[in-house]
């Protein structure tokens, strides 16, 4: 099933740019009097096949049309072959669920915490190693892969808003012997692609950008080459992690907008950090768009945009951000991101975010007008100036 799907969307994507692959694939065969979209596929158990000839027959071990259609168009967007996954972290623990007992990990200090969380128990389960590093310290970094079995890259990161040297990193992966995957979701597929960059594996949290509207959960693994693809396949056979039908369902047409939802969020996003950063009570932006930012050179050189999310702190910590979080309106006081809506957290508040300034405040930016968010933004500073 999903190999039809997909090799009729190579043939027909033949040198389309991202955001008209996001419209254009995953859709059903144009035939006549054919759905445009792929339907709702509500179904586990499907017709055997005569003797001597294989179908796909439960939709656990073949996937259904419906999921198809997904990963079809998330491949073609990330340039490999995508398999989709009930979460973000069902798709993050298929890769981690390969690693043999006694392998290491090197993982980023800053990335999402759930991950670190999954990595941590198991430590504590005596299953692997795990070597946190600063992943913007390239030589660092490269020094600690030397026999590891998995490098795990976030960029940009969750929240610090950090950049990795990713063609540089997925080299010395590679070279060091190591199975290099990238979680994508800050980026998206239309402003970076690791697979191009030397990755082996790309992950997504759907429930993020690609999904864009905060109403599903969905995860997708992404593998360069077909060998690393049936490891990821043969993962969610097992795990039984699959996504749901309409999830799925959404998230493709989560997808069809996807590039003028990034487009705007973005353009307002740059807006925002630039004038954040002019603010008196703003002690640092984090947004790799701003031209002083320590990771903008990388970010320029590797991704096609900067994206929508940013982090800044306000002076007077942990107190000024939580008044802003309670002052600010349009904006919502939310954990998740990457939907229409903007949403702002003070993400220190959360455990195993030690090493995050106990002021951060990170930014989900939406597609809401730019002026009003940013009127919305300056009421929380007030606030929080008020509060001191
Ligand atoms: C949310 C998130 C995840 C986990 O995805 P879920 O869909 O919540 O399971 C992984 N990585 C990053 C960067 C995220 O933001």
């Amino acid at each position: 099933m999903a190999d039809q799907v997909r090799s009729q969307d190579a043939e027909r994507s033949d040198g389309w740019r991202p955001d008209t692959v996001a419209v254009a694939a995953g859709r059903p065969a144009p035939e006549p009097g054919a759905p445009l979209n792929q339907p709702l596929v509500l179904a586990s158990n499907f017709r055997s096949a005569p003797p001597g000839e294989t179908v796909g027959e439960y939709s656990r071990n073949n996937g259904t049309p419906g999921w198809a259609a997904l990963e079809s168009a998330v491949g073609a967007l990330e340039g490999g072959r995508a398999v989709a996954f009930g979460s973000g972290m069902a798709a993050v623990a298929a890769v981690t669920d390969d690693l043999t007992v006694g392998a290491r990990v090197v993982v980023p200090v800053d990335s999402y915490q759930v991950v670190r969380g999954l990595l941590q128990d198991g430590t504590e389960q005596g299953r692997w190693h795990v070597d946190a590093v600063d992943i913007t310290d390239t030589a660092a970094v490269v020094a600690a892969v030397d026999g590891a079995d998995l490098l795990w890259l976030e960029s940009p990161s969750n929240p610090l808003m950090e950049v990795a040297d990713l063609p540089a990193l997925c080299a010395a992966g590679r070279a060091a012997g190591a199975r290099v995957a990238v979680d994508n979701t800050f980026a998206t597929p239309l402003l970076q692609r690791p697979l191009d960059l030397g990755a082996d594996v790309v992950v997504h949290s759907a429930t993020k950008f690609l999904g864009g509207h905060s109403d599903l959960l969905l995860g997708v693994a992404v593998a360069r080459d077909d060998a690393e693809y049936a490891r990821l396949y043969r993962r969610r056979v097992l795990s039984g992690g699959t996504p749901g039908a309409l999830e799925a369902f959404l998230t493709l047409r989560g997808i069809r907008t996807l590039a003028v939802r990034v487009e705007r969020a973005q353009e307002s996003a740059g807006v925002l950090a630039a004038r954040l950063a002019a603010h008196p009570a703003v002690e640092r932006v984090r947004y790799p768009g701003l031209p002083g930012d320590p990771g903008h050179q990388r970010a320029a050189a590797q991704m096609t945009g900067f994206g929508a999310m940013l982090s800044f702190e306000v002076a007077g910590g942990a107190a000024a951000g939580d008044a802003v979080v309670a002052a600010v309106r349009l904006i919502t006081a939310a954990t998740s991101l990457g939907g229409v809506e903007s949403t702002i957290e003070r993400r220190a508040k959360l455990a195993g975010q030690e090493h995050i300034p106990p002021g951060l405040l990170r930014l989900s930016v939406g597609i809401e007008h730019v002026e009003d968010l940013w009127a919305d933004l300056l009421a929380g500073l007030d606030a929080a100036a008020a509060a001191r």
